[in-house]
């Protein structure tokens, strides 16, 4: 049955343009695409049997041609903050997380991209296991359909995506790109490029074709360390895409689309925490646009870093800002149910 679903094409890979094309191709009309795009994306519905407006035969062809079918979900967890986490398996039974993290102003889904992840950088439980595959432009967006089913239910609307889950996204970056253009057509999900952030641990060539796409997404970037030094405790990626190169490219990015780039930073006690740390990020951030995202540091079994005092962490964002750098200092969302930055991992079998 496996093996029968995996070879026919999950329909969520097609872009618009691609559906349109298949469409021509068996001789039916182009706007049967819109049709097709709002019974996936806005009516949220699982299967081509519910597309109504559709002819019985152009039913049959999709089913014939295409798989269009909801994950099953592993699990699903609630924190005791509302944030809920669901473990996905996919069609070849590898297992991600995605998590649903509502707030008083919007709502947000945290994706995966990968199953696994080849950075390992030295904070983070989703890098522990190694890198199994890419996900496919489906399956990321499938995953956003079924927290959106989640956020329904409760009236809360998905407002916000954020890429910060399992896997690098620029490393799998043609798939990521086309689940974007999905999530902000306005045919499918429609949500404004300025509600997607895109999360990277700082592959610069991707930055770089990145800010040549033109969709105006939030960059945001796992920094992490103050330094080429400090950052390559934390952030093995660093040996290859040096701290001072990646600062560059996120400067480049900024001319191109005139954003606001955020950068996050683990506050781990005694490495990145302290004034060396400070002096070097004020040096290091001149004539850059930018915001910190301050993240308390979230216990993962496998590793000994300390979280610093509430009053150190205090201290430090206040002095950011003394240099004119906005910070601030993130809540730990979900962190009784592993679902914090950094805790997400690919099973938790
Ligand atoms: S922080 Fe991101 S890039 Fe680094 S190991 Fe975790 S998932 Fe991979």
């Amino acid at each position: 049955m496996n093996n029968q679903l995996q070879q026919k094409e999950d329909i969520r890979n097609l872009s618009y343009e691609e559906v349109v094309q298949y469409l021509n191709k068996i001789q039916e009309k182009s706007f049967r695409a819109t049709q097709i795009f709002e019974w996936i994306y806005q009516k949220n519905v699982w299967s081509f049997e519910q597309m109504k407006n559709l002819s019985k035969d152009l039913r049959e062809r999709l089913m014939q041609d295409f798989i269009l079918r909801p994950f099953e979900i592993a699990k699903k967890e609630i924190s005791q903050d509302g944030t809920t986490k669901f473990l996905f398996e996919l069609i070849d039974q590898e297992q991600v997380e995605s998590v649903l993290i509502p707030t008083a102003s919007r709502t947000t889904v945290c994706v995966s991209t990968q199953v696994g992840c080849k950075f390992g950088c030295k904070f983070c439980a989703s890098g522990i296991g190694g890198w199994n595959r890419n996900l496919t432009t489906a399956e990321i967006v499938t995953q956003i359909m079924h927290v959106k089913d989640e956020a329904q239910k409760h009236a809360q609307p998905l407002s916000h995506i954020v890429f910060m889950g399992i896997g690098e996204p620029l490393d799998n970056y043609d798939n990521l790109v086309k689940a974007i253009r999905i999530i902000n057509d306005k045919k499918a999900i429609n949500i404004g490029a300025r509600r997607i952030t895109v999360s990277t641990c700082g592959v610069i060539p991707k930055i770089l074709q990145l800010g040549q796409e033109g969709i105006q997404i939030e960059l945001a970037i796992s920094l992490h360390g103050y330094d080429n030094e400090s950052r390559n405790v934390l952030m093995p990626v660093n040996k290859k895409y040096p701290f001072s190169d990646l600062i560059e490219a996120c400067k480049q990015y900024q001319k191109n689309y005139r954003r606001q780039i955020t950068f996050e930073y683990i506050l781990i006690k005694d490495i990145t925490c302290s004034t060396k740390a400070l002096t070097s990020l004020k040096k290091s951030f001149k004539g850059l646009i930018c915001k910190m995202n301050l993240i308390p540091y979230n216990p993962v079994s496998e590793f000994d870093h300390k979280t610093p005092t509430r009053q150190e962490m205090y201290q430090f964002r206040d002095q950011l800002k003394d240099f004119g750098i906005h910070a601030t200092i993130r809540a730990p969302r979900g962190k009784d149910i592993n679902s914090a930055c950094g805790q997400l991992r690919r099973s938790i079998k």
